[in-house]
């Protein structure tokens, strides 16, 4: 089966409002990366807060952790980087959530320093920027995706021909807000979004989250 692993970044209040109830059409799943600078709280609206995320969790979605500050991990010492992962560990864990095995690198690039640190705050799957397939051959701390946002349908498919028809591994799409109302640059359109999904439905496509793949991919 063809498989595209969802992910969405920045705990955007439309990921609730709009997202969940187009992935509960169709019974997608789906990893939210929940990050809460308070910087993001100026914009009127925009991010979820850190009592309101817990529904992603009640409604059958994987909360993974974005870090607390969102942060360039790369320039950050050991213990800020375990104060970030943690930070955050904590806040998905008191809303009662399970702890988070899955993780993004804050503005997606890989950060090796925090890498070797995830594995002993119980991170599993890490996901980067960086543009290719997930396979069994890929460094489970190191995992590419496809930067989706405001794709016309016609380049959405295009971007899909990376996986093809192959069943050996998943192609992880990574969306912002739907639409991202405090970051412009990457807002995707809710009827441009809603063609992705039906494209994905209508044409046989698997659609897990991160921490559910990452369990296929073992078995
Ligand atoms: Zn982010």
């Amino acid at each position: 089966m063809k498989t595209i692993v969802l992910t969405f970044d920045d705990a955007c209040r439309s990921h609730l409002e709009i997202v969940v109830p187009i992935l509960e059409k169709y019974g997608f799943g789906a990893t939210f990366f929940i990050s809460q600078p308070e910087c993001w709280f100026e914009t009127p609206n925009a991010h979820l807060t850190k009592t309101e995320i817990v529904a992603f969790y009640k409604r059958g979605f994987e909360l993974g952790n974005h870090t607390m500050n969102h942060p360039d991990l790369r320039i950050l010492s050991d213990p800020e980087c375990r104060s970030e992962i943690s930070l955050m560990n904590d806040l998905i864990k008191n809303t009662g959530a399970p702890s988070p095995v899955s993780f993004a690198y804050p503005g997606g690039p890989y950060a090796e320093n925090a890498a070797k640190l995830l594995p002993d705050h119980g991170i599993r799957y890490a996901r980067t920027t960086e543009h290719s397939l997930w396979t069994k051959e890929t460094d489970p701390l190191r995992i590419p995706c496809y930067s989706v946002c405001n794709k016309q349908l016609n380049n959405f498919r295009e971007g899909l021909e990376l996986l093809g028809t192959r069943e050996d591994a998943a192609l992880v799409l990574l969306y912002h807000g739907v639409p991202d109302i405090a970051h412009e640059h990457c807002t995707t359109d809710p009827e441009i979004f809603a063609d992705h999904m039906k494209y994905l439905h209508d044409n046989g496509y698997q659609v897990l989250s991160m921490a559910d793949y990452g369990t296929v991919l073992m078995n």
